[in-house]
């Protein structure tokens, strides 16, 4: 009997292959191991198994292929075609988190309609990444959608930034996508201006607003004194037809607002018959994605309202900060007799030791993924792990209350995850190093695995002397009489140090020796390449040094994570080229 081809059995194997290739690269530091992905094919098509010879072949051609991404591009593709494989990765850790999160009111499980609704004016740094975290948090616990929607309505003050280098709606997903946020619908703003258009006519044709064309400052002085101003009084028939006339453009920036009817004694004045459209001249500030289209935007408030309602939002999280907007927003959902949804307020999230308002951010001028910054793309950059992100912001919760946390706070989270991805390697500061020279009589070898706790990722082994062996050691750890273990190798005693070179003996091979010597364990680089390692320092400040490392380090692949013993644990950047993360 002939063999079936393979879309006889309905599977694709080369598709099937990539998937858990990518998978298991994803959740093992961006190697993939064959045994592994075969195991997992099979186990998910076990009809292959008669195959096995073939399938094994498809395995080892894709994760060859898969091994040989930069490990951000292997994450990306996976994403990008089963992304539920990446939720696999995070599921454990999200599951805890998620579950420990307070219920929400009046929240029913598979119900519930979210938002993470961002202005594209900048990319998404830790502050920012908070509430796309919750929102998500709170899909994953009851079930229901998640809406991406983009607060582009001010192409004035909070110009959508898009730029040759930077595209900030593309960068948030990019971002999204990094800390594995999945939304189940989009949404632009600036590309519904006619939904919007179509509100305001409805609440000027209730009664329920009115164009105002007092001067700016004639307007804060009834506003200040609680009292209408003559224009609240116009007829819906008065302000329909000025209405035509400010979207036909006889009006100028600040010339003519609609405002909606709230409570002229409202205690906060600013609640007092907010703006909920203005004239922005696009001629002189053209929206990025819309240009000069149009010239009366609806405000953040209105846009939001009509939105939230829309899309059938239940819940909206969102920073302290917006409850005076929650109030004016009210008032939408009341002209409409819509019902508000539920809303929380959590605190600010303060890093110390980070600038973290946009505002401060933008005025910087760093490129947005610089590894100084504390946006999610120069976290990325730096060796910060989504997983460290997500940790950080459910640790915070939604407690209405600010809370303080630090970068130290960050990077001992991210240590913890780093550690097991992390292979191991050393390194010695250029500046800092001492050639230590010793004679030995044997051969010593030194099988070092690239992971102590995953010995299956291998190893590489020094085979030195005999005769004389010169390697380059830490400058603090030599001292004239001292006997140091290099580790995994030998114990030396140290004779004279001189001049950035030392001189020692053999002592022995034995770790219990150096344990009852209490000799230091200290890494060594022989036959060294030379490596720069950017070590961030502050926001816009970093430094670079270059050092002395193993040359295995030449095959790790970019965008991997290491760690350099005794030192920190790092992102290869590039050809020799490492960012320093955290120590
Ligand atoms: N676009 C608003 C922001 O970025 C969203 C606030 C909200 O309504 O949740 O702060």
């Amino acid at each position: 009997m002939a063999r079936p081809v393979s879309t006889d059995v309905g599977v694709n194997i080369e598709e099937l292959a990539l998937k858990h290739a990518l998978a298991n690269a994803v959740k093992y530091g961006g190697r993939a191991d064959v045994k592994a992905v075969m195991a997992r094919v099979m186990s998910e098509a076990p009809e292959l198994r008669p195959r096995a010879r073939e399938v094994r072949e498809i395995v080892e051609r894709t994760v060859a292929r898969v091994n040989a991404m930069a490990p951000e591009e292997q994450a990306r593709l996976l994403g990008e075609r089963w992304p539920e494989m990446l939720e696999e990765r995070r599921a454990e850790q999200k599951r805890a988190g998620v579950e420990g999160l307070p219920e929400l009111p009046g929240a029913r499980q598979g119900a519930v309609v979210l938002r993470f609704a961002p202005n594209p004016d900048f990319v998404l740094h830790l502050g920012s990444a908070r509430p796309a975290v919750l929102n998500y948090a709170y899909k994953l616990k009851y079930g229901g959608r998640l809406i991406l929607r983009f607060e582009d309505t001010d192409p004035r003050t909070k110009r959508p930034l898009v730029t040759d280098d930077v595209n900030a709606y593309e960068a948030i997903r990019e971002d999204l996508r990094w800390l594995g946020v999945r939304w189940d619908e989009e949404y632009i703003q600036s590309l519904r201006m006619e939904v919007y258009y179509e509100h305001a006519k409805r609440l000027l044709e209730m009664g329920a607003a009115y164009v105002d064309l007092c001067r700016p400052e004639e307007w804060r002085k009834y506003r200040d004194a609680a009292r209408p101003c003559p224009h609240r009084g116009q007829s819906p028939e008065e302000n329909l037809e000025l209405w035509d006339r400010v979207l036909e453009g006889h009006f100028g920036e600040g010339d003519a607002v609609v405002r909606v009817k709230t409570d002229m004694a409202h205690q906060d004045p600013s609640v007092r018959d907010w703006v909920a459209l203005r004239v922005i001249d696009t001629t002189k500030t053209p929206h990025p994605l819309v240009g000069d289209r149009y010239i009366v935007w609806p405000t953040y408030n209105f846009a939001v309202s009509v939105d939230d309602h829309l899309m059938g939002v239940t819940h909206v999280l969102r920073a302290q900060e917006h409850s005076v907007n929650t109030v004016k927003q009210s008032y939408i959902f009341r002209h409409f007799g819509w019902r508000q949804p539920v809303t929380v307020h959590f605190g600010r999230l303060k890093i110390e030791g980070a600038a973290l308002s946009k505002s401060r951010l933008k005025s910087l001028g760093l490129r947005y993924d610089d590894e100084t910054l504390p946006t999610l793309a120069g976290l990325r950059s730096r060796g910060v792990l989504p997983e460290a992100v997500w940790e950080l912001v459910l640790s915070a919760g939604i407690k209405p209350s600010d809370a303080t946390v630090s970068l130290a706070n960050l990077f001992a989270i991210n240590r913890k995850y780093l550690e097991p991805v992390a292979n191991r390697y050393m390194y010695v500061s250029r500046s800092d190093a001492v050639k230590l020279i010793f004679e030995t009589d044997r051969e010593l070898t030194a099988a070092i695995p690239l992971h102590p706790s995953f010995r299956e990722r291998g190893e590489r082994v020094y085979r030195l002397g005999p005769g004389r062996v010169e390697v380059y050691v830490p400058g603090q750890d030599v001292e004239a009489g001292r006997v140091v273990r290099l580790m995994e190798l030998a114990n030396v005693r140290i004779d004279s140090v001189e001049g950035g070179v030392a001189h020692g003996r053999l002592h022995g091979t034995s770790l219990e020796e150096a344990r009852r010597l209490r000799a230091p364990v200290i890494q060594w680089v022989h036959s060294p390449i030379e490596v720069c390692v950017v070590k961030p320092i502050a926001v816009g400040r970093k430094v670079e040094e270059v050092g002395l490392a193993e040359p295995a380090l030449r095959s790790v692949s970019t965008g991997s994570y290491v760690q350099f013993v005794r030192y920190g644990f790092a992102k290869k950047r590039g050809p020799d080229l490492f960012v320093l993360c955290h120590d």
